[in-house]
């Protein structure tokens, strides 16, 4: 029983994490602990707060908490991982709770509620005798109760008054007879009353290997990190679901993640087909009453494997044996806002206080895990080949160079033209790939150059001949397109460069009898539309499909043959430390989903560099290639995992505060690291929105004091930086310095 809390507060205060004391009143004593929400009193206003497990000190003029929210919220281990969050990223201790309580419980005095499903609450010939009964004078009530009586399971409110087209006070009235009930259910399970129907293949042997180590790792219920480097389709999705079911097996749960866009459907049916409604699916699609549905079920025990994405990382799984990243190498598990977590580095973090196992896994490990495996921190397990002795797909280069003097001015070289004839005439499927949504890249005026720009981002705008917009890809800012040029008044306004929109657009227009569809953010905004683009294609209602990195992960189509890689050149050239390093990885992963079915694969990589060490090696599926050269690469210029980095931004509409107030902490602290910093300079996209972004990055063996400083020193800059009109954003083992 505790009389003094030590509450976090549910706002982002300028004194930044700091707990704040609170007296619980004696009726509350019995029920107040670590992971209570309460209401307490703040600045003469009310706000949210959460109990910790920390001591609270004794403190003039303390209030006491005047209610109890919700309770059990999160545990000391997950709280310890909050703290830890806050201090590793800088962020506010807030900002971390928020990542380990239930999805929706923030800044609320209520938790969500359950959805609630509406059900038949007598026998089917009741309902229909009833109904027949009410037809004449009210048929909306007969058209529910026939809806509800031929539903399989429960229908949710909404859906259910949808399918009836009835009102919902059609509906009051039947409930309030008590022929339907509402039942709280959670979704989870509702949409996976599966039982568990795949059976699991024999393994081969290197899969064997793989999963007879982690096993053991897991029986002796110590923290171990496991480095699964295995060729695309070389089956570590089958080890993954064999390594949860010996966790399993010792009574432990087990955390999957993968990358958002690859939580498809297809990916998830593959653990509910193994573990029926053991499983928990976590994605920011699902609303948020769903979340909270499945993050209930978890708690309670009911769902023992989560699948999710990066969040996923903080399921209450009560007793956790394993956690998997498939995919481990992707960006998508770093949050891009504060706070800026790496849900890897979360994961080992987790892992080692509940000795539990941490599988990483991919065809093209980050550099710095592989180096990690390499020296000893991680034990590194390898599936050199493609089950079922499917080889790896022909990767061909083509010289966009050679195309172009050979007179071919078209975005698909004759090689890849001709093999998309040939796949189409066979009745096979094409995946064409290109890292950039829209028709045509800018817009220019030949006769004086104009081009259409944002007049915020001051980057040119893409034409989207579908939405017929000029957009800014960052910002969002768009405008209508012209045809005469506003600065001259010519009419040779021209459209360069290719988006998906014009290969979707070339490729229906060049191959007889192609059928395209096409996956990027423009086609994929409305809810469900992903899932429906890509069954269409499995169902075959397509033999195309063009697409931006959507399509480059964790698609298995058994009939696509051939992938095109339209251009390899985008992402290669950007002012990036990583930028090779993320070519490398998205054409091995584009590439990994030709041939994984009968047909043989063939890749075409169309680029103008083709003797850029990414593409040289992607083309010969080289990972152990590329990641020598780019380790050398690091070593030379001082870049992880050689050096820990921090990347300090400001933000704001004056170009000159940002330099001043940046040039004042590099003043301030940077002596810590004394050569290691970069800056303060522009960064690579130097606006957005009409703010300016400014930078300095610090490199060092050991930044662990330096960030220390300059948390004492943010807090301190607050007030001065709102002044100014300048934010400070801190970016902790950046995965990008654009
Ligand atoms: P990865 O995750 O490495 O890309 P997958 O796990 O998706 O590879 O495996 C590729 C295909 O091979 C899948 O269709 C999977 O069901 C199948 N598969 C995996 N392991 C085996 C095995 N031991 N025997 C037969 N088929 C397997
Ligand atoms: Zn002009
Ligand atoms: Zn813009």
């Amino acid at each position: 029983m505790i009389e003094l809390a030590a509450v976090v507060v549910d706002h982002v205060t300028a004194a930044t994490n700091k707990l704040f004391t609170y007296s619980v009143p004696p009726e509350l004593r019995g029920s107040v602990r670590c992971g209570t929400q309460v209401k307490v009193p703040f600045n003469r206003r009310w706000l949210t707060g959460y109990v910790t497990p920390e001591p609270a000190p004794e403190a003039p003029g303390i209030k006491p908490i005047a209610e109890i929210i919700a309770q059990d919220l999160f545990t000391v281990r997950t709280w310890a991982l909050a703290r830890w969050i806050s201090e590793y990223y800088l962020c506010h201790l807030v900002e971390a709770v928020r990542l380990i309580i239930p999805p929706g419980a923030s800044g609320r005095f209520r938790v969500p509620r359950l959805p609630q499903v509406v059900e038949l609450n007598c026998a089917r010939e009741v309902a229909s005798s009833l109904s027949s009964e009410l037809e004449p004078r009210a048929p909306a009530q007969a058209r529910l109760l026939q809806v509800a009586a031929a539903a399989a399971q429960g229908l949710t409110k909404t859906e259910l008054l949808r399918r009836a087209q009835a009102g919902s006070s059609s509906l009051d009235a039947l409930l309030k007879r008590g022929v339907l009930t509402l039942r709280e259910l959670p979704l989870g399970t509702a949409s996976c009353t599966l039982l568990p129907t795949g059976v699991a293949p024999e393994l081969n042997r290197d899969q064997a290997q793989a999963v007879e180590q982690i096993t053991a790792a897991l029986e002796a219920e110590q923290t171990e990190t496991f480095l699964l480097h295995g060729v695309t389709g070389s089956g570590k999705t089958e080890v993954y679901l064999q390594a949860l079911a010996a966790s399993a097996r010792s009574g432990r749960g087990g955390i999957v993640l993968v990358p958002e866009i690859a939580l498809t459907p297809q990916t998830v049916r593959r653990f509910q087909s193994r573990f029926g409604s053991q499983v928990a699916v976590l994605h920011s699609a699902l609303a948020v009453r769903e979340r909270y549905a499945e993050w209930q079920r978890i708690q309670r025990g009911e769902a023992r494997v989560v699948v999710g994405a990066r969040s996923a990382v903080f399921a209450p799984v009560n007793k956790l044996g394993l956690i998997i990243l498939d995919e481990e190498h992707e960006p998508a598990y770093k949050q891009d806002e504060s706070p800026r977590y790496a849900a890897r580095d979360v994961a080992l973090k987790r892992a080692a206080e509940e000795n539990a196992v941490v599988v990483l896994g991919s065809a093209t490990p980050s550099v710095t895990s592989y180096y990690r495996a390499q020296s000893g921190n991680y034990r590194l397990l390898t599936l050199p080949e493609r089950v079922a002795s499917q080889s790896l797909p022909q990767v061909t280069v083509v010289d966009m160079r050679a195309e172009l003097a050979a007179g071919n001015r078209s975005i698909f070289s004759r090689d890849l033209l001709e093999s998309l004839r040939v796949a189409l005439l066979r009745g096979e499927q094409a995946i064409l790939f290109l890292n950039r949504r829209g028709y045509s890249t800018f817009i220019l005026c030949r006769h004086c150059g104009q081009v259409a720009t944002c007049p915020h981002c001051e980057i040119a705008l893409t034409w989207h001949k579908g939405g017929r917009r000029l957009v800014c890809h960052h910002c969002g800012y768009s405008e209508r397109p012209y045809q005469v040029c506003p600065r001259c008044g010519s009419n040779l306004v021209r459209e360069f460069g290719c988006g998906t929109e014009r290969v979707e657009a070339e490729a229906t227009r060049l191959l007889p009898g192609a059928r395209v569809l096409r996956l990027d953010a423009d086609t994929t905004a409305e809810r469900g539309a992903h899932d429906k683009i890509l069954t269409a294609f499995g169902r075959r209602e397509a033999n195309i499909l063009v697409g931006t990195q959507m399509v480059a992960k964790g698609l298995d189509f058994a009939r696509v043959s051939v992938v095109g890689i339209i251009s390899a050149d985008l992402s290669l050239h950007l002012p990036d430390p990583y930028a090779w390093e993320r070519t490398f990885q998205l054409l091995e992963q584009v590439a990994g989903r030709a041939g994984r079915g009968k047909a043989a694969g063939r890749v075409i990589l169309q680029t103008y560099n083709p003797e850029h060490p990414s593409i040289v090696c992607a083309g010969r599926h080289d990972y152990e290639g590329f990641y020598r050269i780019e380790l050398e690469r690091r070593r030379r210029r001082r870049y992880p995992p050689f050096v820990e980095v921090v990347l300090l931004r400001a933000i704001g509409p004056a170009e000159g505060v940002l330099q001043r107030v940046l040039g004042f902490v590099v003043e301030r602290i940077g002596k810590r690291v004394g050569q290691g910093i970069e800056g303060p300079a522009p960064s690579p996209f130097l606006k957005q929105g009409d703010n300016y972004r400014w930078q300095v990055v610090f490199k060092g063996d050991n930044l662990a004091s330096l960030k220390e400083d300059l948390g004492v020193l943010l807090t301190e800059l607050k007030p001065e930086c709102k002044r100014q009109r300048v934010r400070l954003s801190v970016d902790v083992d950046p995965l990008s310095y654009l």
